[in-house]
């Protein structure tokens, strides 16, 4: 017995070792194996299971190893993996297909990745201010939102941290204070080719747009012939409690990005669009796995799940759920600002103990994840039940009062 646990430990460390010499540093890890997942659930290879409520990172929607997505993959991979970007495959004519014909767009463009679904979309504005605005090519994002890390997205990210990083900066973007339209209104100029926000700000620490904000930037858009952008990276596909969070505001925008969830954990980002902005030319917009058959296959597989089983409106009721538990016990621990629609929500703590709190909750084998210092994020998987949620209130309380006590 008790060689087992050495020789798996021993697996771990290792494996850890290794890591750290050949991997590129770019971050700190826990000393962990990911191994295997099913549903809720992630095992490392000492056997230890976590209940995940980061969902691989807002991404894994239908919870970790759906059938519908490995078999999907399976039928897909026995077909065809790569025909080129030449052709059209019948998984992304069908997937392109049920997007449309589920949300306000006309016309899809898939890639792999949200910061290149991002790019993608901000070609288009900078394409659009070409062909229609005298070559107005600037955008207008928000301080603390969160676009993505190729050059042009982390120019797009209204981050502090990276404003001096990797000079120079892809000019072109201007960051306002998000919910304040004045300052939108403010640097609006006749440069000025779109506005991009995220309607709920996810990596900022779950900072949902208000509704007077967002039909007012509509309105201001249409006004001055600007156009919207969604990025729907992080709240698209059912996350939020609605299949895309634009519906909530009662407004279209003109563009928007989908990554993370929609491929439930594949690699698939899109950009969707309304057929007046169908305006790129041959050669200005592609890439190698734009259509990708596996890609399309498990994209299908997600989407379709996700508006036959109506996990949207699972994702509306436990996210309510979740934020009453939470109240229930926000005074003892100190909790404020409990907050977010469906299942993206967070909450500050007392003190700056984000960190230590996502550790100790690993210790404890429940997976969370804080943004900011003093802010703690849950973005689950779409299927989480009330007894998973009950679960994490335990284990939450728990790790609570040993560090807030
Ligand atoms: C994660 C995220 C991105 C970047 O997506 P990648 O797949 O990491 O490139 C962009 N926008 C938002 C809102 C995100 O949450």
């Amino acid at each position: 017995m008790n060689k087992t646990i050495e020789q798996t430990e021993n697996k771990t460390k290792n494996l850890i070792e290794k890591a750290e010499e050949k991997l590129l540093f770019t971050t700190v890890r826990p000393n962990i194996i990911m191994e295997k997942g099913k549903g809720m659930y992630l095992w490392d290879v000492e056997g230890k299971c976590y209940l995940d409520f980061i969902g691989g990172w807002a991404v894994t929607c239908l919870g970790h190893c759906p059938e519908v997505i490995t078999e999907a993959l399976q039928q897909q991979s026995n077909k065809l993996i790569n025909a080129s970007p030449s052709f059209y495959n019948e998984p992304m004519i069908k997937l392109a297909d049920l997007l449309v014909e589920h949300s306000c767009f006309d016309r899809v463009f898939f890639t792999s990745t949200g910061s290149e679904a991002n790019e993608g979309a901000i070609k288009l504005a900078r394409k659009y201010g070409q062909k229609f605005k005298n070559g107005a090519y600037e955008i207008i994002t928000t301080i603390n939102s969160f676009h993505g890390r190729t050059l042009a997205a982390m120019a797009a990210t209204g981050k502090e941290a990276w404003e001096t990083l990797f000079q120079p900066k892809m000019p072109g973007f201007k960051h306002v204070p998000f919910n304040d339209i004045d300052s939108v209104k403010a640097s609006i100029s006749n440069n000025t080719a779109a506005i991009m926000i995220e309607p709920i700000q996810g990596e900022g620490g779950v900072i949902p747009a208000e509704e007077s904000y967002v039909k007012a930037l509509r309105e201001l858009c249409d006004e001055n012939n600007i156009l919207l952008i969604f990025d729907e990276v992080q709240t698209g596909i059912g996350r939020t409690g609605t299949l895309f969070a634009y519906e909530q505001y009662g407004i279209e925008p003109d563009i928007m990005t989908l990554a993370k969830g929609i491929g439930g954990g594949f690699p698939l980002s899109a950009m969707l669009t309304k057929e007046k902005f169908n305006i790129f030319d041959i050669g200005d917009q592609g890439g190698t796995y734009c259509g990708q058959p596996l890609a399309m296959a498990a994209g299908y597989a997600v989407v379709n799940e996700v508006i036959n089983k109506s996990l949207d409106k699972n994702a509306k009721a436990a996210g309510e759920y979740i934020i009453k538990e939470l109240e229930k016990i926000k005074d003892k621990y100190g909790l404020k600002n409990i907050r977010g629609r469906g299942l993206l929500i967070g909450f500050d703590l007392p003190q700056e103990k984000g960190r230590e709190l996502v550790n100790d909750c690993l210790e404890k084998e429940l997976i969370i994840n804080s943004p900011r210092p003093s802010i703690i994020r849950l973005m689950p998987p779409l299927i989480c039940s009330y007894e998973d949620i009950k679960k994490m209130i335990g284990i939450l309380s728990e790790s609570l009062s040993d560090l807030l006590i």
